[in-house]
């Protein structure tokens, strides 16, 4: 009759144990939830990152574009200058 150990499965809604891995009812696994969006966002940010390096290898230019570095010091002046 302990409420606090119980949980509602997010796909069905049935009552399980709190300690329970997977849902009695329709087996929806509880675990896996938080690691999925955090892997893949993580995955694609270093094929990303990868993917840009070994482009701007291939086409012998400089990793960060020019333009970007000249945006990027005229942050720094602006904040500076005022
Ligand atoms: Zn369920």
């Amino acid at each position: 009759m302990k409420r606090s150990n119980l949980k509602f499965c997010p796909r069905c809604g049935a009552q399980n144990h709190a300690t329970d891995a997977f849902c009695i009812r329709c087996g929806y696994n509880f675990s896996r939830r938080r690691k999925t969006n955090l892997g893949s966002i993580i995955l694609v940010l270093i094929l990303v990152i990868v993917g840009w390096i070994v482009l701007r290898t291939f086409l012998n230019k400089p990793i960060i574009p020019p333009e970007l570095m000249t945006w990027i010091k005229s942050l720094f002046n602006t904040k500076t200058s005022g």
